[in-house]
């Protein structure tokens, strides 16, 4: 692309490069920004301000990061007369990360949605949610503090990859014809049809993210999780690749559930990861009754969907719950939450789930000093009781700030 329309390029940064496989980080790297839509206004000006004070009191100066502005939704519909330019687009695929806020769903504009079109279109097939509890936060369970998991949701395909046709649509009448001609299925005429396509490519990138996650940060296991038992050739798949990788390119580095009783008596053997699966519905049940047994989750689309916001609910909302989009290089850093119409520029919204996938976006960079005092301060803000609406209605004793004022604390717990 020669040259933006409405994207200004700073001269003051760097521009994030790839050598050896590997991302090469500047000290001051290019950030491209989607401020968002609704609650986004507030939640980023807040996310920014906390990140550029971390990095600056970690690194004195020596690293600073170059906020570029890049437009989707209703900002770039005001702009370019489209929701996803094409050059927003170019702009992520050429530094690599990026951080995002929430994004109005265009009804009528020709997308199913602008966030799942992104990940489609840079292939970031995997969506990664860590979910933990920050001492001090309402929950609904007896002990969040045992709920630390860290899920790897397949992002491209399962019921989410946009494949159905409507009930009594000529294109339906043809699919359903066929498969009862050809497949001798039993179809309803009136029936609407959706398409679950889960494949070895797929299942094999999101489970080798999810194993090498857990290696480089020394956690215990990664579990599969499917409903396998009834979805054989797609989520029962899912699972016997996911082993079946585990094996072929970690095997010295995993012990599997059968081999930890088969081979180790069911002691694990030091240093290693234990590849483990459960079924999705069981799942369910384990993330409230024995969550300390689960680490990294690598699940379908579907079951990943549903599992982190069920998990999120634990540790204080979606307030508290960050998120990443990643491919094999770039990183698109956002909240799960959408764009809370009803709370937008009111200052009242809690910034943390931004403010977390910022640390997420920190750690992905390496600046790891910085990632950590950020989620200090949060902690130290949360103990001190003053925080925004939605954690305060769940803690006894706490004052109600706002946005700004909530984003000005973390930075000033910041040691
Ligand atoms: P939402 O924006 O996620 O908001 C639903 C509710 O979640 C809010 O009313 C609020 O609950 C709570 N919430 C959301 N963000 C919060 C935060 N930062 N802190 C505390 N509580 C928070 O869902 P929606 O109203 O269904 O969707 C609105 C728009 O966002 C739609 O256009 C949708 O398509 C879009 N969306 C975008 C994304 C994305 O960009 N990734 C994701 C989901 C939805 P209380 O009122 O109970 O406090």
């Amino acid at each position: 692309m020669a040259k933006y329309k409405h994207i200004k390029v700073p001269t003051d940064g760097k521009k994030i490069s790839i050598r050896g496989k590997k991302l090469q980080i500047p000290d001051n790297p290019i950030i491209p920004v989607i401020e968002g839509d609704g609650i986004g206004r507030d939640i980023m000006k807040a996310a920014r301000r906390v990140v550029d004070a971390a990095v600056e009191k970690a690194y004195q100066g020596k690293k600073r990061i170059v906020w570029m502005d890049i437009y989707a939704g209703e900002k770039a519909f005001k702009l370019y007369g489209e929701w996803l330019p094409r050059e927003t687009v170019h702009a992520i695929k050429t530094h690599y990360v990026a951080l995002k806020g929430p994004l109005t769903t265009p009804i009528g504009g020709g997308f199913r949605s602008l966030n799942v079109s992104l990940r489609q279109i840079m292939n970031l097939y995997a969506c990664v949610r860590p979910v933990r509890w920050f001492k001090g936060v309402g929950s609904p369970v007896t002990h969040p503090e045992k709920l630390n998991v860290v899920i790897f949701r397949e992002n491209t395909e399962d019921v989410y990859a946009g494949i159905e046709w409507r009930k009594g649509t000529k294109e339906v009448k043809k699919v359903i014809a066929w498969l009862n001609k050809t497949m001798k299925t039993k179809i309803r005429a009136d029936s609407g049809i959706g398409i679950k396509p889960i494949s070895v490519t797929g299942t094999k990138r999101l489970v080798r993210k999810a194993i090498n996650y857990a290696i480089d940060r020394k956690l215990p296991s990664v579990t599969l999780v499917h409903k396998g038992n009834i979805m054989k050739y797609t989520e029962g798949a899912f699972r016997d690749w996911g082993y079946e990788l585990a094996k072929k390119e970690f095997r010295t580095k995993i012990v599997t559930e059968d081999e930890l009783w088969s081979k180790h008596k069911g002691k694990m053997p030091n240093g290693k990861i234990l590849i483990k699966d459960r079924i999705a519905d069981s799942m369910f049940q384990q993330v409230l009754t024995r969550p300390d047994e689960y680490s990294v989750l690598a699940t379908p689309n579907l079951n990943g969907d549903y599992l982190s916001d069920a998990c999120a609910a634990q540790v204080g909302g979606l307030g508290m719950a960050p998120g990443a989009n990643i491919g094999d290089y770039i990183g698109l850093f956002e909240a799960t939450h959408g764009t809370a119409p009803k709370y937008a520029d009111k200052d009242v919204i809690n910034p943390g789930s931004l403010i977390l996938s910022a640390v997420m976006m920190l750690q992905y960079l390496g600046w790891d000093k910085a990632a950590a005092m950020i989620e200090d301060a949060l902690q130290t803000t949360i103990s001190n009781k003053t925080v925004t609406y939605d954690l305060e209605r769940q803690m006894a004793g706490a004052t109600k700030i706002g946005t700004s004022e909530y984003a000005g604390n973390i930075i000033k717990n910041m040691k």
